[in-house]
């Protein structure tokens, strides 16, 4: 299907990837001047918590646990001074609960012996730690200013398919093709824009292309011309 969305935009004349990709972010940051992480923190360490929390679970529900959670544990040690019975029922709410605490444990056991308790800002670092894979790197590391990637979740792949800015249905082929194309300035914002425009407009079952900002840049719009 991503294939075929590449090939309908140079059929309808709509450009080069590269030609259009400017105008996408401009139209979507225009449309959506508030797209930004739906995650609630304070600290480095509180985002990289949140987002090993947020795996197979909303920012809502992340969200609703973590005022609590953080208020209890500030510091690396904090999540290993308590039995891990104790850390899970804490953050029983997210799901998975058991995954999740013995990644959180693992990963503050690292930051502690190998970060001097720092959250680290390298996507090869961040990596390191427990239960962090490329996605939740490349969410921490843009998060604090520092993007090395762009996050490819569920909404991204879709858009972007849609789009016709990928062929691609792996995460990591998809984010190698957006970095040949968008700047590198927009790494960071880029999937803000997309995931707002997919909950917003571009629905996975019913996308309102009539109302879409991106109608005449996209090859797969349904709008009626
Ligand atoms: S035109 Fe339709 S398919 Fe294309 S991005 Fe907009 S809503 Fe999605």
């Amino acid at each position: 299907m991503a294939r075929s969305y590449v090939r309908e935009a140079r059929r309808r004349g709509l450009g080069r990837r590269r030609e259009r990709i400017g105008r996408i972010v401009e139209r979507l940051a225009a449309e959506h001047a508030d797209a930004e992480i739906a995650l609630r923190f304070r600290t480095d360490l509180e985002l990289l918590v949140s987002v090993m929390l947020s795996a197979q679970t909303t920012d809502v529900n992340v969200n609703r646990v973590t005022p609590a959670l953080f208020r209890r544990y500030r510091a690396p040690e904090d999540y290993l001074a308590v039995p891990v019975d104790v850390l899970e029922r804490d953050i029983y709410a997210t799901g998975f609960f058991r995954q999740k605490a013995k990644a959180i444990r693992g990963t503050m056991r690292v930051l502690i012996e190998d970060f001097d308790g720092r959250v680290p800002r390298r996507i090869e670092e961040l990596v390191t730690l427990p239960g962090v894979a490329r996605k939740t790197a490349n969410v921490v590391a843009a998060e604090l200013g520092h993007a090395q990637g762009i996050v490819v979740d569920t909404h991204v792949r879709r858009l972007t398919q849609r789009l016709g800015l990928t062929r691609n249905d792996d995460p990591v082929k998809i984010e190698r093709d957006l970095q040949r194309v968008v700047p590198r300035a927009d790494w960071a914002r880029f999937p803000h824009l997309l995931i707002w425009h997919g909950r917003r407009v571009c629905d996975a079952r019913k996308p309102r292309c009539e109302e879409c900002v991106l109608e005449d840049l996209c090859p797969s719009s349904r709008a009626v011309t």
